[in-house]
C-alpha cells in the first residue's frame, strides 16, 4: 500500500493589523504529533559561525536549550540535541531527509523560503508528516536576512523568543488566537512596547494545547479534563467562532480555539476545575456577535458541553490593546500591584453607553473621561486607568466591552499578569 506523505509550512511574521489568518488557524488545528517521546534535533553550524544573522558572541546554545526545555515538561517529551554541518532545510515535497535541523544559513533553499512577501518573517518551520499525522521531520529556518540577538538589542529579533515559537510548530502546533500565547503569529522585535521576556513564556493555552496533543501524566495533580461539544447557535452569524475556557473563580484563561466546521470544539487537557465555556464570532470581516456563556460548572474528566445561543449581532468590538499608544492584537504585560494607562481600540467603542471590564476581579479598568478618539481607519480608541491588585494570580485574562443589553465582546487573553 502506498503511503501518503504530507507537509505543513508555518511562516511566521508579525502584522499589526488584522488579516485573513482565520483559515490558516483552522487548517493547522489538525493534530500532528511526533510518534516517540524522544526527538532528535540537529543544530546547524550556521548558528555558531561568527558571520551572519546572529550577533557575534551571543549565547546561542543556551537560548536554544531553554526554548526547547520550555516545551518538554508540558509535552512530556525529551529533545536530544546534536550538531550538524547540514545547513539547509529540506525542500518542499512529500518527504525530507529525515533530519530535523535548525539553521540560519543563507543556503539557496532557506533564502527561497524567505523570498518576496516572507522577507520580514521572523522564522519558519517545515513539518513533514505521514497520512496518520505522525511527524517524521521538522526543520526550523531563521531568516538569514534578519538579525537575531540574545541581549535585547532594539530592532532585532530575540533568538529565544523566535525559537520558542518555532518549536511549538516543530511539535505540531499551529498559530493561536489567544493574544497571550507564544504561538500568536510572528514574534515582535526587541525594543517595542511588547514585553521582551513574556513572549518566551508559554501561556496556559500553550501548555493546555501541547498536553492535549501529547497526552499527559494522569498521576499529575489536577490533570486533566477533556471538554468538547458543539456550539449550537442561530445561523445569522456566519463563519467560525472563537471559543475558550475560563476559570470561574479567577477569570484566568485556560485554552482558546477556533471552532471546527459545524462549530465543533475539543479542548483536550484542561486542568480539573470549575470553568465556564464562552464563544463569540471570529470573522473580522463579518458582523460581530455578542458572547455566549455556558455558566459555571466543575470539569473533572470527559464532558460534553453544547453551548447554545441565541447569538446577538453587535456593532462594537475590542480588537486592539496597548499600554503606550502602540496597539496590537498581542497581550499587554502587567505586574501585580501596579497601574497603567491602557488604550483599547475597535469599531464602535466610542459609544458612551458601553461598560468595560476584565475577567478578573483583581484587575479593574476605568475609563478616562473625554479620552475617546477615532482614527482614519474608523476604529474608536478609548483610554483607561488599568489597576492590577497585589493579590492577582499569575495568568492570562480577557478584557471586554458590554452594551446596555448585557452583550459582550472580549479580547481574549488581552492581559497577561507576570
Ligand atoms: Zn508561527
Amino acid at each position: 500500500m502506498a503511503r501518503r506523505f504530507l507537509l505543513f509550512v508555518f511562516i511566521c511574521s508579525l502584522v499589526l493589523v488584522a488579516r485573513g489568518s482565520v483559515a490558516d488557524e483552522i487548517k493547522a488545528s489538525r493534530k500532528l504529533k511526533w510518534p516517540n517521546p524522544t526527538i532528535k534535533i540537529f543544530l546547524s553550524s550556521s548558528l555558531f559561525s561568527s558571520a551572519g544573522a546572529i550577533k557575534p558572541d551571543s549565547d546561542v546554545r543556551s537560548a536554544v536549550l531553554r526554548a526547547l526545555q520550555r516545551w518538554e515538561e508540558p509535552a512530556q517529551i525529551e529533545f536530544q540535541v546534536a550538531y550538524s554541518e547540514i545547513n539547509s532545510i529540506s525542500p518542499k515535497g512529500p518527504a525530507g531527509d529525515g533530519i530535523s535541523v535548525i539553521t540560519v544559513a543563507p543556503e539557496p533553499e532557506n533564502l527561497l523560503a524567505f523570498n518576496g512577501k516572507n522577507e520580514n518573517a521572523s522564522g519558519l518551520t517545515r513539518v513533514f508528516y505521514d497520512a496518520r499525522g505522525s511527524i517524521m521531520e521538522a526543520d526550523v529556518a531563521l531568516n538569514p536576512s534578519q538579525l537575531y540577538t540574545t541581549d535585547k538589542t532594539p530592532g532585532t529579533f530575540d533568538l529565544e523568543a523566535v525559537l520558542t515559537h518555532e518549536f511549538g510548530h516543530l511539535l505540531g502546533l499551529g498559530h493561536s488566537p489567544d493574544a497571550s500565547s507564544v504561538m500568536v503569529d510572528g514574534v515582535p522585535r526587541n525594543g517595542g512596547f511588547e514585553s521582551f521576556n513574556f513572549v518566551r513564556q508559554l501561556s496556559a493555552d500553550d501548555k493546555s494545547k501541547i498536553r492535549g496533543v501529547y497526552g499527559f501524566d494522569h498521576s499529575a495533580d489536577g490533570c486533566c479534563a477533556r471538554i468538547r461539544g458543539r456550539l449550537n447557535t442561530s445561523a445569522e452569524i456566519s463563519g467560525p467562532f472563537l471559543i475558550w475556557i475560563q476559570d470561574t473563580q479567577s477569570g484566568a484563561l485556560a485554552e482558546v480555539e477556533v471552532t471546527k466546521p459545524n462549530r465543533f470544539y475539543d479542548f483536550g487537557a484542561i486542568l480539573r476545575g470549575r470553568y465556564e465555556v464562552v464563544a463569540q464570532s471570529y470573522s473580522p470581516a463579518n458582523p460581530a456577535s455578542g458572547a455566549v456563556h455556558s455558566g459555571s460548572r466543575y470539569f473533572q474528566s470527559h464532558q460534553n458541553v453544547v453551548l447554545a445561543g441565541p447569538v446577538k449581532p453587535v456593532t462594537f468590538d475590542v480588537r486592539y490593546i496597548g499600554l503606550s499608544g502602540e496597539l496590537s492584537r498581542r497581550a499587554v504585560i502587567v505586574n501585580s500591584g501596579n497601574s497603567y494607562r491602557l488604550v483599547l481600540a475597535g469599531p464602535g467603542l466610542g459609544n458612551p453607553e458601553l461598560k468595560f471590564g476584565t475577567t478578573s476581579r483583581d484587575i479593574t479598568i476605568e475609563a478616562v473621561r473625554a479620552e475617546t478618539w477615532t482614527t482614519g481607519n474608523g476604529l474608536a480608541h478609548r483610554a483607561f486607568q488599568l489597576t492590577v491588585s497585589r493579590s492577582v494570580p499569575v495568568g492570562q485574562y480577557s478584557v471586554f466591552a458590554e452594551d446596555p443589553t448585557g452583550a459582550r465582546r472580549y479580547l481574549v487573553g488581552g492581559i497577561s499578569v507576570n
